[in-house]
């Protein structure tokens, strides 16, 4: 059976969901193989082994914390060429688009971004997107080369199928790192008890009806009531109300949670671009014209002023 190489996501060892969505998609297509660039490895293997790495090629060097994506795309390239992988999967994030498309590149090889489903198929993995605002769904499958893919969040549920892993250290020659980019200092993002954007399970979203920053602990309640991570809207964010890191969207982060809560939001394809791939979208808006209630599988018209207040104390009931 061939390799399937996933790249692995983690911070500072700790392996992040998505990594683990992606050893599950691997096993439908051969012999997952992890990845992974950095330290921790030792604490980390256990938890890839768990999830059915049958490998896990081990990069820890230090320029993988000097540079930015260049290490990613020299380990990943080297470690394909020393083999014939069935296939290269990478969470789709805003660095993960970017070392699939240069290791297409180097590889000569097919790529295909933002999967929403991968199978095995005659000729290679075929994936599924989610494309046009969720209005088609695109079934493709690469022709030329290794097959590299990028998953988004929340794709597959991660299921557990306990292996042992082999653990081969890789030394990679990282020539093309030292031309890129060098990192100069790293700040950790603002500490805080929620879940990531891009890996919650579910996502409560406050727009321009939110009517301001002193309003938005309305969608935090509900949020911390459901155990979720808080998004936003451009308005919203353009508006100053809540950071950056949190918007949704064609120009924020895509998510792609089991269940999308937009409060206040009236669908703009832009905003719908980050987000219509959830599993099951909710919004409440006062305006029963709202485009957003054409995308959704449940909607409540309303003020949401009136409405996240009821709806906190129910979750809170039923806790
Ligand atoms: P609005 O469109 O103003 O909608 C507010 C909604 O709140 C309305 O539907 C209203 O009925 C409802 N409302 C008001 N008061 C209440 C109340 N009390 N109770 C209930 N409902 C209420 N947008 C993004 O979100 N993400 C992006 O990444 C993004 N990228 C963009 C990129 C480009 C190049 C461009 C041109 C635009 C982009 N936009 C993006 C902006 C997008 O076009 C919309 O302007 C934006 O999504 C609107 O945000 P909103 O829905 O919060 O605001």
């Amino acid at each position: 059976m061939a390799e399937i190489l996933v790249l692995v996501d983690h911070a500072d060892g700790a392996v992040r969901k998505p990594t683990l969505e992606l050893l599950t998609l691997a096993r439908r297509l051969g012999e997952p193989a992890a990845v992974f660039l950095g330290k921790g490895a030792e604490g980390a293997t256990e938890t890839l082994g768990r999830y059915g790495a049958q490998k896990v090629y081990v990069v820890d060097a230090p320029e993988v914390d000097e540079y930015l994506v260049a290490p990613a795309v020299d380990a990943l390239a080297q470690i394909a060429g020393g083999g014939e992988p069935g296939a290269i999967l990478v969470a789709s994030s805003n660095d993960g688009r970017e070392i699939a498309a240069r290791v297409a590149v180097r590889l000569e090889s097919g790529l295909i971004t933002d999967a929403v489903d991968v199978e095995a198929g005659p000729e290679g993995p075929v994936t599924e997107q989610s494309v046009f605002a969720a209005t088609y769904q695109v079934k493709a499958h690469v022709t030329k080369g290794t097959p590299i893919i990028t998953v988004k969040p929340n794709a597959a549920t991660p299921e557990e199928a306990p292996a042992t892993p082999a653990v081969e250290a890789v030394t990679v020659d990282f020539t093309t790192a030292a031309t890129g980019t060098k990192v100069v200092s790293r700040a950790p993002r603002e500490k805080s008890d929620r879940p990531e954007l891009t890996e919650a399970d579910i996502v409560v979203s406050g727009g321009r009806g939110v009517n301001g920053a002193e309003n938005f602990h309305v969608i935090e309640s509900v949020a911390d009531a459901l155990g979720a991570a808080v998004g936003a809207s451009r308005a919203a964010v353009d508006a100053g109300w809540y950071p950056h890191s949190h918007q949704v969207g064609q120009t924020g982060t895509q998510v792609s949670p089991q269940l999308y809560v937009a409060v206040g939001i009236s669908g703009a394809i832009q905003h719908r671009a980050g987000m219509q791939t959830s599993k099951t979208i909710v919004a409440i808006n006062k305006d029963e014209d709202a485009p957003i209630f054409d995308l959704v599988d449940y909607g409540v018209v309303g003020d949401l002023f009136k409405v996240m207040p009821q709806l906190e104390a129910e979750i809170n009931k039923r806790k």
